[in-house]
């Protein structure tokens, strides 16, 4: 039989209404067994998160101010979902050990994970499923690096005794006991492992958008979603900005080949976007478009480079000493660039320049801001002839300057560097000349 883990992302867990389209969902699907739940999310826009409301309660009790309201604020969103769904669950004797808790110094990462552990208490109860705690199965090492093989154990061990089951996402706990959360975001890491762990068909990842869409919908006017990707494809894609799902959460399901399914709890109709460990074959030549402003290019030309040892090593040696992290280095017979974010780069030219001409002796070196870089993403490309030559074009018929090419040698992107300003145009070409 199907076996699927569903992770339901803060938005979809954020009031009794939302709750209760989650309920609908896996009542729906008798495969879904075990279900991974984040803290409440933003019920509106201008609402706060209940894990950003506990991270608060902490910096107010590290300064001693009265914190007090805050966690009340907290007490009565949780109270309010319980009393809406009808639950028995009591969750007081909660509150109170979380409160007596940091009054007495607990861990910022304690008071983070409660809004999972209480959240994940209240939605098991609504359902009728087991709670089952992470911090008993997703285990980390004293440094905070999480331990895959032993977490993979303790969860498959752990859920044989529980049929059905509820588990909070985002932390763990440490060999000394103490709690440890991911980064923001970690309640999608905590589903693959549940699914890795349990050898899921599907791990379903719920959240408020269908899936990816093929480029930003802020700059093309209602792109196409996208109905299956791979997991380098979507790598290449998450890498320059378009991300709706943890990186980390990719690792764990990955490596069994568990599709990932992004599924919208607002519209459980459409179908979402899975993310599978192969290409598929005769898809899209295309899979999605993606960028970011704000590179700088530092271009360097020397006579006979190309015939110099160790220059190019030379060169990524420099940036790493400036801790300067290098996204793409282009280069033809005697120039190379160095194309970096220019957060990094900065108020450092002139270190940067000094660096280069003393250690490299080169004949010129430019350094060139207010760059856009945009990735045009799919695998199918690398079968196909005229792709770069279809986006080249699509460029120059908008007299878009392009200030740099990169194509990835598995030909699964082509990246274009332009100017700031054309980025949207840009973008927008591109998508025009493949999709529309
Ligand atoms: N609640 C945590 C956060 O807001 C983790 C998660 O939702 O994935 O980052």
């Amino acid at each position: 039989m199907t076996l699927k883990v569903a992770k339901f992302g803060g938005s979809s867990v954020a009031d009794a209404i939302q709750i209760e389209k989650i309920r609908h969902i896996i009542d729906a699907d008798e495969a879904i067994r075990y279900v991974v739940v984040s803290a409440p999310g933003k019920r509106f826009d201008k609402d706060s998160k209940v894990t950003d409301l506990l991270y608060s309660v902490k910096t107010h009790l590290e300064y001693d101010l009265p914190y007090e309201q805050l966690w009340q604020v907290i007490v009565d969103r949780f109270s309010a979902v319980a009393h809406n769904l009808g639950v028995t669950v009591d969750l007081s004797k909660d509150f109170d050990e979380i409160l007596e808790n940091m009054k007495n110094d607990a861990s910022i990462d304690y008071i983070a994970s409660r809004g999972e552990y209480l959240n994940a208490k209240l939605i098991a109860d609504y359902m009728g499923y087991d709670f089952v705690d992470s911090a008993d199965i997703v285990i980390f090492d004293q440094r905070g690096k999480l331990k895959a093989e032993d977490t993979n154990q303790a969860i498959a061990e752990m859920l044989k005794a529980h049929d059905h089951a509820v588990i909070p996402g985002f932390y763990g706990k440490k060999a000394d006991g103490l709690v440890k959360t991911f980064s923001r975001g970690g309640s999608d890491i905590t589903g693959a492992l549940v699914a890795r762990a349990v050898n899921a068909d599907v791990y379903e990842n719920w959240t408020d958008v269908s899936g990816f869409l093929m480029a930003d919908p802020r700059i093309v006017k209602d792109p196409k979603p996208i109905s299956s990707i791979s997991y380098m494809e979507l790598r290449e894609l998450s890498y320059m900005g378009a991300s709706v799902l943890h990186e980390d959460a990719i690792y764990p399901v990955r490596a069994s080949s568990i599709p990932i399914n992004i599924r919208n709890t607002n519209r459980p109709e459409d179908p979402g976007t899975i993310i599978t460990a192969e290409p598929e074959s005769g898809g899209d030549v295309i899979k999605g478009i993606a960028g970011s402003k704000d590179f700088t290019v530092v271009a360097i030309y020397k006579n006979q480079m190309s015939t110099e040892r160790g220059f190019i090593r030379r060169l990524a040696g420099i940036f790493e000493d400036l801790d300067i992290p290098i996204e793409h280095i282009p280069s033809g017979v005697d120039t190379v660039s160095v194309v970096a974010a220019t957060r990094y780069i900065e108020n450092r030219s002139e270190e940067i320049t000094a660096a280069i001409e003393a250690q490299l002796h080169p004949d010129s070196v430019e350094i060139h801001d207010d760059i856009a870089l945009i990735a045009t993403v799919g695998c199918g490309m690398s079968m196909q002839a005229g792709v770069a030559a279809k986006l080249l074009t699509a460029l120059a018929k908008k007299d878009i300057n392009i200030r740099m090419i990169d194509q990835g040698s598995s030909e699964m992107n082509i990246i274009v560097g332009v100017e700031n300003k054309d980025f949207n145009t840009a973008i927008e070409a591109i998508y025009d000349a493949f999709v529309s």
